[in-house]
């Protein structure tokens, strides 16, 4: 929903840029800066009201993926109470904080090991 709100923001803000360029080309067209303008101004509120609803998403309880680049060894981590090999799957992000939940003992704590970027 999030990805098609882009999209389609981004659409609508190139056509206005086009139309407001286009109105001053070698056949002025002061109609097309009326349509570009308002084609724009729909994209940027589009993009606002996706901003803003992000934020309060953030702001409560969103679950991110983690992305660890890929020279991090996720072999080398470890289940702190069973030593269970966890994945890139095991971990997420919490409120800005790493979360492992270990899927052999459903241990919940939060991934304190160092990131080595
Ligand atoms: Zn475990």
């Amino acid at each position: 929903m999030k990805t098609i709100g882009y999209i389609v923001a981004a659409i609508l803000i190139f056509f206005g840029v086009l139309f407001i360029w286009g109105a001053f080309g070698s056949t002025p067209q002061p109609g097309w800066i009326v349509v570009g303008v308002l084609s724009a101004g729909i994209g940027l509120t589009i993009l606002y009201l996706i901003s803003r609803k992000a934020k309060a998403e953030a702001g409560t309880q969103v679950t991110l993926k983690i992305d660890l680049p890929g020279n991090v060894g996720m072999d080398t981590i470890k289940c702190k109470s069973c030593g269970g090999t966890l994945t890139a799957e095991n971990i997420k992000v919490v409120n800005g904080a790493p979360m492992v939940t270990c899927p052999y003992c459903h241990t919940v704590y939060q991934l304190t090991e160092d990131p080595k970027w």
